[in-house]
């Protein structure tokens, strides 16, 4: 079976990454695909890096929005640098963030507006992050959407089953993390359920997130499977099914240039 892990963060400063030995653990459980996301310009860049030497890795570039308010001034260039030269396969992460609030909002704004706009341009995903922002990052998508066509994935999906629903009827495709898996998460997985699967995505967020049964631990691409596993039990499909299809999707968003 094969395993696309569409969100991960592999960066040395945040993953401690022992890199080789992730990546090969991921091949042996069967993850054949990952998108290596950014947050800064370093990130982003070694992002590029890992994804122009590794055969199925996909990569964003973008600023994250409680990042927005600390980039440094030449920052915001390299990302357009990098992304204009088609070294990224997607713009992001972006978003807005109303829980940790570390950014000012308008800041934010600004920032989700600009990734927008560059990803509609050179006609690359959007990787967004929304965290007790669903309703204003639902309108800015439709507006973004008025203005032409935008593939955005809603990552690390929380939202209810009419978020969802509006979400998909946007266009958006739908990634699931580790977080789907947690005991106390009975009604996230009713939602997924209710998500039509040509639209489902499953991902680490690694090193963060980490499905049962490594809650609390360093994550990694290694687990998405169990992500999977816990989805295809909810939706009452075959494991195989549903590895298939998820994996099709992250290829088609992520890998199809
Ligand atoms: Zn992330």
């Amino acid at each position: 079976m094969e395993f696309f892990d569409s969100h991960c963060h592999l960066d040395p400063m945040r993953s401690g990454a022992d890199l080789p030995e992730v990546l090969a653990r991921a091949r042996a459980a069967g993850v054949v695909g990952m998108t290596v996301i950014g947050t800064r310009a370093a990130d982003s860049e070694a992002a590029a890096e890992l994804a122009a030497r590794e055969i199925g890795i996909a990569n964003a570039a973008g600023i994250h929005p409680n990042d927005v308010h600390e980039i440094e001034p030449d920052e915001w260039d390299r990302i357009t640098r990098l992304i204009a030269s088609g070294k990224a396969k997607a713009v992001g992460e972006t978003g807005l963030d109303w829980y940790r609030d570390a950014a000012p909002r308008e800041l934010q704004r600004d920032f989700f507006d600009r990734h927008i706009r560059l990803a509609q341009t050179l006609g690359l995903p959007l990787v967004v992050h929304t965290r007790e922002s669903i309703r204003d990052t639902l309108d800015t998508l439709r507006e973004a959407c008025g203005r032409g066509p935008l593939a955005a994935v809603l990552h690390s999906f929380t939202g209810t089953a009419a978020e969802a629903a509006e979400a998909v009827e946007l266009g958006c495709h739908l990634g699931f993390s580790g977080m789907v898996t947690f005991r106390s998460a009975a009604e996230l997985r009713v939602v997924a359920a209710g998500v039509p699967l040509d639209r489902l995505l499953i991902e680490t967020d690694s090193p963060f997130l980490a499905p049962e049964p490594f809650r609390g631990r360093r994550n990694e691409p290694a687990h998405v499977v169990h992500t999977a596993r816990c989805l295809a039990i909810a939706r009452g499909e075959p494991l195989e099914k549903f590895a298939a299809a998820t994996t099709a999707n992250a290829r088609r968003v992520f890998l199809r240039r």
